[in-house]
């Protein structure tokens, strides 16, 4: 049968850019679909791109991609309201550490990489329905009354994927999955930057921080650096969020107002607000990833891994588009888009390191809803320091003792302490 497109993607974020470059440099006809007046408008996230898989696709992207600093300083804050224990890691050769960047400059900048590659972009588009064939196989997509046609559809339409949906790939969406993530850009010099993160003009600094800044709802704040701005948010579990009848934002305001963070923003001027769902249930999330004439890519697909330490997100949007691009290669080679021919989409996400990573990490979502790490842990640590270093003329404690010591006070056992640290070893 003859299409209009070889491929249409639904969204121009990281994964549908991904795709749609792949595809548009080996001589596939392309077609993506915005919503958004440009790429990368509608798009919220912390601030950190890990690069190996965007290398893989353009391999000189340093040249041109609008990166504002390379993340050479890792910190990990647990904070009280009055306390905090930091961890600081330094490395200046560390190009693995990732970079940081706004997605509207990024995402537009990936988009017009693939349009020059040969891919059609329309923005303003909201798709809105899959088509299907007498056969049960999508053939196109429908915008208002507009139908086109494709030998694949390829859902990059992020985290609330209306596409997936409407495929039949996936059930209601379950709250439990979603935190919700919120964000202000802070304007500041870049030299006030530099002095206050203690960083070089084009390094750059990621600080997570657990603790006080969710008032000890699950969740945690991140802090990154761009060249005249820093990037501050927090995401919180959702569930917890309306238990507890917390606003999102009160909850940045308190963060902002803490000694240790205020020194930070401190003159800074808010020039951007945004918020967005963040899908975090990992493998226990995944829909099915592909049907008669459908992939799904990115987080439409549930493809992020948030471990505490690392977030990733675009990283793993990118492998997945390549991975679709592969598929339909492959799938174009036998003239056969059934859902059979493209099961070899899974195989590859396990080559890209998509699956493997996901799976092999699936225990960690679980791990993570563990109330203690985000309340009684972080006191904890704080408390132990709070003792270490506190001379008060009474007889000097000995490490251990003041461990025990602020076991006790804090109310925490000790074998569930124990339990913890080995199962969140093996979980994350
Ligand atoms: C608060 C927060 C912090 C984060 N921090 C990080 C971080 O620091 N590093 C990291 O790697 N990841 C981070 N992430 C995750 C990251 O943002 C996502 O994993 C990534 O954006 C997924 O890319 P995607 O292309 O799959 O989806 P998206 O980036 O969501 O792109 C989907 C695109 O589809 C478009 N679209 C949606 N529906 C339609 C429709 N019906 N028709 C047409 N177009 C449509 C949207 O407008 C959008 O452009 C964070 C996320 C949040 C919310």
């Amino acid at each position: 049968m003859s299409t209009d497109y070889d491929v249409i993607i639904v969204g121009a974020g990281p994964s549908g850019s991904a795709a749609a470059y792949s595809l548009a440099k080996n001589g596939h006809q392309v077609l993506i679909l915005e919503r958004g007046k440009e790429p990368g408008s509608k798009n919220v996230y912390g601030g950190r791109i890990y690069p190996y898989s965007l290398s893989k696709l353009i391999p000189d992207f340093a040249d041109d991609a609008p990166i504002e600093r390379n993340v050479t300083k890792e910190s990990i804050m647990f904070m009280t309201e009055n306390s905090s224990f930091q961890t600081n890691f330094s490395s200046d050769h560390s190009v693995n550490h990732g970079f940081t960047a706004f997605r509207s400059k990024f995402d537009s900048w990936f988009a017009q990489k693939a349009v020059e590659a040969g891919a059609e972009l329309f923005p303003e588009i909201k798709v809105d329905d899959v088509v299907f064939d007498e056969n049960n196989s999508i053939i196109g997509i429908k915008s208002g009354d507009d139908e086109i046609t494709s030998k694949l559809v390829i859902a990059a339409d992020g985290a609330t994927s209306i596409i997936t949906k409407k495929a039949g790939l996936r059930n209601q969406f379950n709250s439990e999955h979603f935190s919700v993530g919120i964000k202000e850009v802070i304007e500041l010099p870049s030299n006030v930057i530099n002095d206050r993160f203690c960083i070089s003009e084009n390094n750059g600094a990621a600080l997570v921080c657990v603790g006080f800044p969710t008032n000890y709802l699950r969740g945690g704040a991140f802090i990154y650096t761009n060249k005249s701005s820093i990037s501050i948010g927090l995401v919180v579990k959702g569930t917890d969020l309306v238990n507890s009848k917390t606003q999102v934002s009160s909850l940045l305001n308190n963060f902002k107002n803490h000694p240790d963070i205020s020194c930070i923003v401190n003159g800074g001027k808010v020039a951007e607000y945004s918020a967005h769902l963040v899908p975090e249930a990992g493998f226990n999330m995944l829909p099915k990833l592909f049907g008669n004439g459908i992939l799904v890519c990115g987080d439409a697909a549930g493809m992020l891994l948030n471990n505490g330490y690392t977030f990733r997100g675009v990283d793993l949007a990118i492998s997945s588009g390549i991975a679709a691009a592969e598929t339909f290669i492959s799938a174009k080679n036998k003239n056969d888009f059934s859902s059979s021919s493209l099961s070899n989409y899974e195989k590859l996400l396990h080559e890209h390191n998509v699956l493997t990573d996901i799976k092999k990490f699936k225990k960690g979502p679980k791990y993570m809803e563990n109330q203690k790490l985000y309340s009684d842990y972080p006191k904890l640590i704080c408390n132990i320091f709070e003792s270490l270093y506190n001379i008060d003329g009474n007889s000097q404690k000995f490490i251990r003792e003041i461990i025990r010591n602020s076991i006790k006070n804090n109310n925490i056992s000790t074998l569930g302490l124990l339990l913890d640290s080995i199962k969140g070893a093996n979980a994350l």
